[in-house]
């Protein structure tokens, strides 16, 4: 019979769970109640009750491992309290945040456990036994993996369950001692772009696509990329939506025609770019061909702006299609969404 380990970790504020780790909370909570087994819940965290406050509606039973050790992320000491909640644990499926902190340490933990790991899990099924699917080549082949091999480890890709949302209690949390490794490394502090200059933002609820309309000649016979960046980046700042951009666009830059700055190949979604996952997606001056939709795949609602009325969106790739000039319909935006400015 099959036993379920949850491994979460607090966020950057130290004192709840990371959205990855909800998520991931939710998917072990389905599959427990699927098969009918019992659920843990392992929390990486400084303290780790506090941050297990979300769980207390999960009828989980949580473990935790705490201490100044688990305030930063580290290979050594977050290897060393993971390896030490499966242990306590015993389970022989162990699901996981695909976050970068626990993305660089699950590979070394499943081997110093004896067990697999299959990486970027997007949905796990399967009626008799566990199934779980991933994507490969691009985001063109689904594939179904199966395992007999346990534990199994399972590291799930952002955005693929909705957070498990409980009321916050106080959390019974079993404290499990642990033994660190001498701990070589320090982390002395972040350096993270300002929130400002941070476009890609896998979590937020909108992806903003910018096409290569923004920077070609408008019906005045002018280009306008100086408005088109400012009109951007406001919208971006008062909606706190993801920026996405066609190929053309962030192509340009090297050919020689007015660039958007602030756009990098990162942003670039797509065939050859990002498939990111959101709730909602807008396209803007782009014309929504094949190879720039098919980075849509995960978007759920989806409505674009061109002034072509024949446009990829209109056929077919988007809910709804305002026939429209983006300058004008996005200025208009960001003076609802900012009144006073
Ligand atoms: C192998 C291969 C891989 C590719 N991979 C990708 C990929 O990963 N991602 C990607 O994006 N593309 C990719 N492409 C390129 C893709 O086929 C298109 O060329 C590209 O997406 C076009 O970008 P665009 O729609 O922004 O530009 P354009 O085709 O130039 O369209 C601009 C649109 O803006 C509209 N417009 C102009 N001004 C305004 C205005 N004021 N208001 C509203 N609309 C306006 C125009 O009507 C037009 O429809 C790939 C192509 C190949 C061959």
């Amino acid at each position: 019979m099959e036993s379920i380990l949850v491994l979460t970790h607090a966020d950057e504020s130290g004192s709840a769970l990371s959205r990855g780790s909800l998520e991931a909370v939710s998917a072990g909570k389905q599959l427990a109640a699927r098969l009918n087994v019992s659920l843990t819940i392992g929390v990486v965290a400084q303290g780790a009750a506090s941050a297990a406050s979300a769980l207390a509606g999960t009828g989980a039973k949580l473990l935790g491992v705490s201490g100044e050790a688990f305030a930063q992320a580290r290979y050594a000491s977050d290897a060393a309290a993971c390896e030490t909640l499966c242990r306590a644990a015993n389970a022989t499926i162990v699901l996981a945040p695909e976050s970068s902190r626990f993305a660089r340490v699950m590979a070394g933990v499943a081997r110093r456990v004896g067990g697999f790991i299959d990486t970027h899990i997007a949905a796990i099924g399967g009626a008799e036994a566990v199934e779980v699917t991933r994507w490969f080549y691009r985001q063109r082949i689904e594939a179904v993996l199966t395992r007999a091999a346990r534990p199994w480890f399972l590291l799930l890709d952002a955005g693929t369950c909705m957070p498990f949302a409980g009321a916050e209690g106080e959390a019974q949390v079993e404290t499990i001692a642990i033994e660190l490794p001498a701990l070589r490394t320090q982390v002395t502090g972040f350096r993270a772009p300002k929130q400002d200059e941070q476009t890609i933002r896998p979590g937020a609820e909108l992806l903003f696509v910018a096409g290569a309309g923004w920077t070609k000649k408008q019906p005045d016979g002018q280009t306008h990329a100086a408005e088109a960046g400012d009109l951007i980046l406001n919208f971006l700042r008062a909606s706190g939506a993801s920026l996405g951009s066609s190929k053309s666009l962030v192509d340009q830059g090297g050919d020689g025609q007015p660039v958007l700055p602030f756009l990098t190949h990162l942003n670039q979604v797509g065939q050859t770019g990002s498939t990111p996952r959101h709730p909602k997606g807008l396209a803007t001056c782009c014309h929504g061909e094949e190879p720039h939709v098919v980075g849509w795949r995960f978007i759920g609602e989806r409505r674009a702006i061109s002034l072509d009325p024949n446009c990829g969106w209109t056929r077919g790739k988007a809910d709804v299609v305002y026939v429209a000039d983006a300058f004008q319909v996005m200025a208009k935006v960001n003076e609802l969404l900012n009144p006073s400015s």
